[in-house]
């Protein structure tokens, strides 16, 4: 069996270790023209259905290196106000670990060498007679599978082809994303899970991201044909603003500078670490989410995994998560087609309804959660 897989982004990649696990046979084709062409190093939760996904699908011998570039997220989440005095507390959560979404999409990158292909956007696909699938890309090829699966992210072109009338909806408002390498005072403010901090108009969300190990020099010690980035541990702030960013994002400096003004008047440790910020590191975030689709009811030779069927809001810090867990279960049930002990179609249809079913749960639950974390004017 071979398994074509658009993107090579958390959930995407994952699947394709599951699968080569499985002895299946999966190409990877990704837009980006190599792996570091985007801004992406933002801290990411792993829940224990993203671990357990993680585990079930990367090589044994990698899982030591994901333990050492994670870092402990758990503890009280604080609500405090823009002089840092507090307000009230959600209460201690002990609910994973942190990692970040660069380093850890390099480490899945490990040992798939040119499976993965760079610079080769599907921009569309056919269903064929003899039963295969011909994804056609950007650069005016095509790749032949028996299987599609569309982990191409919040935009997905395999999305808008599979199901035109399916629903992203972008959030009003806006955010500002960043990260400040971590320092004493910096990690004060976070003593726990996380803190939320509420101004007027304006609110900050504040996590940190502390590597066990650096990553780099943890590659090389536990895995050395393994390179990661040398990324070193910071705190991640998102700014939350009730319009939409208030310069157009022309670049950095200006939406930095519109920032630092919203912030006049709030505790001198809260403007350094926006004033502090890793530029490369930092940008206008938008938020979005899908409204519920049922099951498209035939099942095709293309099917959909992560942010591609159930984008959320980073609120419930579930959505690569939910991508992983897609992947893994995905993995699951195309393992048994490849042992020949289950039929491709209704494989991927059982897939379906229950990723259906908990990537939805999750979006309903990110969305939930999100007012905590909007300003009040
Ligand atoms: C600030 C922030 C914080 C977050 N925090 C958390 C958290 O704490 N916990 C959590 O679980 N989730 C979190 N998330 C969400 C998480 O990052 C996403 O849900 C997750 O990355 C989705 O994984 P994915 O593989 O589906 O898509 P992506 O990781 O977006 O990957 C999609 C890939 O497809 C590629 N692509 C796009 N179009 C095409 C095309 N046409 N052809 C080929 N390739 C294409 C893209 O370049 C990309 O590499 C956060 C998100 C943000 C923005």
């Amino acid at each position: 069996m071979k398994v074509l897989v658009a993107g090579a982004g958390i959930g995407g990649l994952c699947l394709a270790h599951g699968l080569l696990g499985a002895g299946v046979d999966v190409r990877v084709l990704e837009r980006e023209d190599d792996p570091h062409s985007r801004y992406q190093g933002f801290r990411i939760a792993l829940n224990e259905h993203g671990l357990a996904a993680l585990r079930a699908c990367l090589p044994e011998r990698l899982h030591t290196l994901l333990e050492a570039v994670t870092g402990p997220m758990a503890g009280e989440r604080l609500v405090l106000d823009q002089r840092l005095r507090e307000l009230r507390r959600l209460g201690a959560v002990d609910e994973g670990v942190a990692t970040d979404r660069h380093v850890l999409r390099q480490l899945l990158l490990a040992g798939l060498g040119d499976r993965v292909e760079f610079g080769k956007p599907v921009v569309g696909y056919e269903e064929r007679a003899d039963g295969t699938v011909e994804a056609h890309l950007g650069d005016g090829g095509s790749a032949v599978g028996d299987l599609l699966v569309g982990a191409d992210g919040v935009g997905s072109a395999v999305r808008r082809r599979l199901l035109p009338a399916a629903e992203v909806v972008t959030v009003p408002g806006n955010a500002v994303l960043g990260r400040t390498p971590l320092t004493e005072r910096f990690a004060a403010l976070v003593p726990g899970f996380g803190t939320v901090v509420h101004g007027s108009g304006v609110s900050m969300l504040l996590g940190r991201m502390e590597f066990r190990r650096p990553p780099r020099r943890a590659a090389a010690e536990l895995a050395p044909d393994v390179r990661l980035p040398d990324t070193g541990s910071y705190l991640r702030w998102v700014v939350m603003l009730p319009g939409p960013v208030p310069a157009e994002p022309e670049g950095w400096e200006a939406v930095h500078g519109e920032l630092l003004a919203l912030l006049d008047g709030w505790h001198p440790d809260l403007v350094d670490l926006v004033r502090g910020a890793d530029v490369v590191n930092s940008s206008p975030l938008t938020v979005r989410y899908a409204k519920p689709v049922p099951h498209w009811g035939s099942t095709r030779r293309v099917t959909l995994l992560g942010d591609a069927i159930h984008p959320m809001p980073p609120s419930g810090g579930q959505g690569a998560n939910t991508a992983l867990r897609d992947a893994a279960l995905l993995t699951r049930s195309l393992a048994a087609v490849q042992r020949g002990e289950a039929e491709l179609r209704s494989a991927v249809e059982e897939y379906e309804r229950r990723m259906l079913d908990y990537g939805f749960a999750a979006v309903a639950e990110s969305m939930e959660r999100l007012p905590d974390f909007t300003p009040t004017r």
